[in-house]
């Protein structure tokens, strides 16, 4: 740290990225999508992107059935939580203990106070946790790394039972088979949903999420925005991103085969002893049968596979594999057989 650094923010212990190998891994350690994006237009790098994104946001509202007003781009999912932490969270922020790792680094960050819910002792969440507090929600569904998941109807329960809390919804893993709460941002003005194209629509590397809510949530996104870096989504993303909305079919084939695949997957690590969360995301959350997921997570590296392993207490039972190809899961499966020799 230099002298320079602020004092009020040495206390920052930042998000650790899964890791990004310079060599060939097979690699199922950061839920990217095995399916190259669809193809786009070529591109004016001379000229600044359009900072309202407008003609993705047409296209992207019509097929979320809302209304342009009620949709914003950003840089990756990740710069939308950045701006609701740092803008709408004056009364704290509540969330998981085992969820995405942001929540916690940009609350602190933006020096939002956190409450911190466990998840119950079977991975679950209990949404009645989440009743009576003041804080802003934030509930990845299906949650990360469990890929557990609520329906639409429950939490619209939790929503409706607190008019006065904003309930944030990160549905980074919804087209996988989850429920969307979208539909409800019609009817309650408390709701905002997050999304992005990193993972269903294999645009990871173009950085290009978004979030869904009333017009008045997105116009305070948007005053956030613009005070920080209007153009945060390329051109690059932009065409990107509008191929892959026009594209539905290749979207839903992609989807529909990682679905196939999960479930090859998680039958597959049962039938070898595994513990494997009911998982409706592109990632199966996997404890071998030792319970040792560090040792497990090794000798798959050795094996040339990359899968995530977390080193906190409850999680140090598992690894968390993404859903890759057909022929990228048969190599981990036969490295797993190799493992349980
Ligand atoms: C991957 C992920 C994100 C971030 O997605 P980007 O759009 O790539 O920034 C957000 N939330 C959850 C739960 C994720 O797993």
């Amino acid at each position: 740290m230099s002298r320079f650094f602020s004092s009020a923010l040495s206390h920052l212990s930042p998000y650790t990225p899964g890791e990004q190998p310079l060599t060939s891994y097979i690699k199922l350690n950061t839920n990217e999508s095995p399916f190259p994006p669809a193809a786009h237009a070529e591109l004016s790098l001379q000229l600044y992107p359009d900072p309202e994104c407008r003609a993705l946001r047409e296209a992207f509202s019509k097929e979320l059935g809302v209304s342009p007003s009620n949709l914003i781009f950003t840089n990756g999912s990740d710069e939308a939580l950045a701006f609701i932490f740092l803008s709408l969270c004056e009364r704290g922020a509540a969330f998981p203990d085992l969820t995405y790792g942001f929540y916690s680094v940009y609350a602190d960050l933006f020096r939002v106070p956190k409450k911190i819910i466990p998840l119950r002792e079977d991975f679950t969440l209990a949404l009645s946790d989440y009743a009576g507090l003041s804080e802003t929600l934030f509930i990845a569904n299906p949650n990360a790394p469990t890929g557990l998941a609520h329906t639409c109807a429950e939490l619209e329960e939790l929503i409706a039972e607190n008019p006065d809390r904003l309930v944030v919804v990160d549905e980074a893993y919804v087209d996988f088979g989850g429920e969307s709460t979208v539909p409800l941002i019609a009817r309650y003005d408390n709701l905002l949903v997050v999304g992005t194209f990193s993972k269903s629509r294999s645009l990871a590397g173009a950085r290009l999420g978004y979030a869904v809510g009333n017009c008045e949530l997105i116009a305070d996104l948007y005053r956030v925005k613009f005070s920080f870096n209007p153009y945060s989504v390329n051109r690059a993303a932009l065409e990107a991103g509008l191929a892959a909305v026009r594209n539905r079919t290749y979207f839903e084939e992609n989807c529909t085969a990682v679905q196939k695949t999960r479930a090859a997957l998680t039958a597959a690590l049962r039938a070898q002893g595994f513990r494997v969360l009911e998982s409706l995301a592109n990632f199966v959350f996997a404890s071998p049968p030792d319970g040792d997921g560090r040792r497990y997570y090794e000798v798959l590296r050795a094996r040339g596979v990359l899968v995530r392993y977390f080193d906190s207490e409850r999680c140090r039972p598992f690894v968390r594999i993404t859903v890759g190809s057909d022929d990228q899961i048969d190599a981990l499966i036969r490295a797993t057989k190799e493992y349980l020799k």
